[in-house]
């Protein structure tokens, strides 16, 4: 089931079943990391603005935890960086008027030096930041952020984010083979991941096709000497499948507009059915609705898919 803005509740590792909530617009971003799955940031912003309206939004979160089922999350997240989303902690207050099922929020964690942004987290139980490297070059080279940011500039606003918030804080880490993979590495971000002082360590890496294509999983065996060096917070949520799955068997593109032929789908449908992630399938169908292979129609509160026939003739 979809809403305008909402998704799920999806499977998480994380989170167990997560309501996600899409505060900003496609690819809306303050990096341009080399592993997103959602393939490139057009251009990054550090600009927050007021990218939906709340009421409306809000309405959309009340009537989907109405329908149910329960989930274990509501996570603000989506196609971007929530926390450019201006009005991202009125949000949260807002759900929390009427439910008392915890909120998380998903986030590069790049604009907690902005103290509006920390100070926007108080109606958020749980924020999952990410940091990928524990120098300036690393940095810059797997995350491309926008020019205004440093890593010295991350770090230290989520430094200030642990002084300023009472709830949990699990700092996900994305390990790229070759490029914040050796020891000397995982060294500086474990000095990083100090000055931080999150409740939890958590390592991915690359599960879903990335933006660049050079990107590189890890090993699970390195995984685990990462994750021992950087110490008993540390663990692995990668899953198993990671280390079996070849890029090729994963569905793509085509297989996205082979099913769009057969039947329109909702952007869930297309992730349930061709068993990938809902951002995944988000990128192919923006790909498909800029090459005009595919159409789009809003059905009451649910936005389906089809092949365009004009294309397909
Ligand atoms: S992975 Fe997240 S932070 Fe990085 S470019 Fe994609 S949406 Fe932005």
């Amino acid at each position: 089931m979809t809403g305008r803005y909402t998704y799920g509740p999806v499977p998480s590792r994380r989170l167990g079943r997560s309501l996600g909530v899409d505060l900003v617009p496609m690819k809306t971003c303050s990096y341009n990391c080399t592993y997103c799955q959602l393939g490139r940031t057009p251009r990054t912003t550090i600009q927050r603005a007021d990218y939906v309206p709340v009421d409306e939004l809000l309405e959309d979160v009340r009537r989907r935890l109405a329908e149910g089922p329960r989930p274990d999350f509501v996570t603000l997240s989506g196609s971007g960086e929530p926390t450019l989303n201006r009005s991202f902690g009125e949000i949260a207050a807002g759900i929390r008027q009427f439910t008392d099922i915890p909120i998380a929020l998903l986030t590069n964690g790049a604009l907690f030096y902005v103290a509006e942004v920390r100070k926007a987290c108080s109606a958020v139980d749980l924020v999952l930041p990410s940091l990928d490297a524990g120098d300036e070059e690393t940095f810059q080279r797997i995350n491309r952020p926008h020019p205004g940011l440093t890593l010295e500039k991350v770090v230290s606003g989520l430094a200030e984010l642990r002084r300023d918030f009472e709830g949990q804080i699990w700092l996900e880490v994305f390990i790229i083979e070759g490029v914040n993979s050796s020891d000397e590495q995982v060294q500086r971000i474990k000095t990083c991941t100090e000055l931080i002082g999150p409740d939890r360590v958590q390592l991915n890496t690359a599960v879903r096709p990335p933006a660049e294509r050079e990107v590189r999983a890890a090993a699970r065996e390195r995984l685990e000497e990462i994750c021992a060096m950087l110490g008993p917070g540390a663990e692995i949520i990668a899953p198993s499948h990671a280390f079996e799955e070849t890029p090729e068997a994963r569905a793509g593109k085509e297989e996205v507009l082979a099913l769009l032929r057969r039947r329109p789908c909702t952007l869930q449908d297309l992730a349930d059915g061709l068993g990938i992630h809902r951002n995944e399938a988000i990128k192919y169908v923006h790909a498909l609705l800029d090459e005009g292979s595919i159409l789009h129609r809003q059905r009451r509160y649910e936005t389906y898919y089809e092949a365009n026939p004009a294309a397909t003739s």
